[in-house]
């Protein structure tokens, strides 16, 4: 055999090994799917992606290599919850919603409720009513999102604020807890928590300044988890998010500016800013969010991790990138600055890259043209 014919032997010899690899790989990750006697979607995304060596594939995630899991969602019909129910059905997991559907919508959840999701219409302030959801359900991972988060709220009603977000959330720990969750992934907050940044982008170390009873309750909610890993040992993490955005997001409602505006911009209004609008933020959107939640169901890291992009964008900067999908112009009208609002907040990350392997992905111009797209 001349010198040639070895070389290509050699290289033919290496495909098959390459390909016998993929196949490995393949038949690992459908086991999960088979075991569970369905063709489920998991199962087809892992084929599809699994293509032989030489064509472009998708990198597997640590979140893709897995088998179908049992979630529970609270809040799952929110803005944020219900993006994350719709991802984790995408890969195969089976899905119940707890939520009382008091800003959630039950729109949110019709094609995944259509896709095999179960909606309980439960209050978390009810104990008896999330255990028994949890006794029915048994499942592995709870993530928690279900919360009052309107600020303005909770400075008229303290009381209210914190029956839902703090003794709500010792009644999901506690039916976790009782029921052997393996995981438990508390939403809180980064910016509501810290207050005004002495530092940016803010570690988790950064010192607690709430400016409202909705930043006091969230912080409170992190300490009960903390206290629920420590008494007994249920593995918890939580989850900072700086200020999310994307599709679902309410226009209409309390919800951040991106909506607010995006709605407006829709709607041929004009941007309301209150101040100079110079005040700034760290945006993420709501896809890499959801990557977070995934992600830390699947580690056993404790604590707060923040979840942002670690940049400052101010509100002048939203009304710059919507001014370029805005073809009839989008001019912005001042009102006098509100008291008592966070001037200046942006979240270290490097928390999040570390014990989760995460990091946005989603820049704000890219984030943006996406949200008007959902819109439209
Ligand atoms: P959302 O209002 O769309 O979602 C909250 C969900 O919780 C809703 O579906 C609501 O019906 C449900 N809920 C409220 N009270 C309940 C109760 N007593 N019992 C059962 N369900 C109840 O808001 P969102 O923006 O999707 O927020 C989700 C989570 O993310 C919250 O925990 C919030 O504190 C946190 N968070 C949001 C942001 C943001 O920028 N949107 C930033 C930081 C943290």
């Amino acid at each position: 055999m001349n010198a040639r014919r070895r070389q290509c032997r050699r290289r033919a010899e290496k495909r098959c090994e390459d390909n016998k690899d993929w196949d490995r790989r393949a038949r690992h990750r459908c086991a999960g799917a088979e075991r569970s006697g369905r063709e489920s979607k998991t199962q087809t995304t892992a084929r599809s992606n699994l293509t032989r060596p030489g064509t472009p594939r998708k990198l597997p995630t640590p979140s893709s290599i897995r088998r179908p899991m049992k979630a529970l969602v609270t809040g799952g019909a929110g803005f944020i919850g219900s993006n994350l129910v719709d991802a984790l059905l995408a890969r195969g997991d089976e899905v119940t919603v707890i939520d009382d559907l008091s800003t959630g919508k039950r729109r949110n959840l019709e094609r995944a409720i259509a896709n095999g999701a179960t909606l309980e219409p439960v209050d978390i302030r009810y104990g008896e009513a999330v255990d028994d959801v949890v006794a029915r359900t048994r499942p592995e991972v709870i993530f928690h999102l279900a919360a009052q988060i309107d600020v303005r709220k909770s400075v008229a009603d303290p009381a209210a604020d914190a029956r839902i977000n703090v003794e709500g959330t010792a009644n999901v720990l506690s039916a976790a807890q009782a029921h052997g969750v393996r995981r438990f992934v508390n939403t809180s907050t980064g910016g509501a928590i810290y207050g005004e940044g002495r530092v940016i982008p803010a570690p988790e170390d950064h010192p607690s300044a709430p400016e409202a009873p909705y930043g006091l309750s969230k912080w409170c909610a992190e300490q009960y988890c903390e206290i629920f890993t420590r008494l007994h040992g249920l593995s918890t993490v939580s989850l900072r998010y700086g200020n999310v955005y994307g599709p679902r997001q309410d226009p209409l409602g309390e919800a951040g500016v991106i909506a607010i505006f995006c709605g407006k911009l829709l709607d041929g209004g004009t941007a309301l800013i209150f101040g100079d609008g110079l005040q700034t933020r760290d945006y993420v959107y709501v896809d890499d969010v959801v990557d977070a939640n995934l992600r830390a169901a699947e580690t056993d890291t404790t604590g707060p991790v923040n979840i942002g992009l670690g940049q400052e964008k101010s509100v002048l900067d939203i009304v710059e990138v919507l001014k370029q999908n805005a073809p009839n112009g989008f001019d912005p009208e001042h009102a006098p600055e509100r008291p008592g609002e966070v001037q200046h907040i942006a979240l270290d990350p490097s928390r999040a890259r570390e014990a989760l392997g995460w990091e946005a992905r989603v820049e704000l111009d890219e984030g943006l043209k996406r949200t008007l797209d959902s819109l439209r």
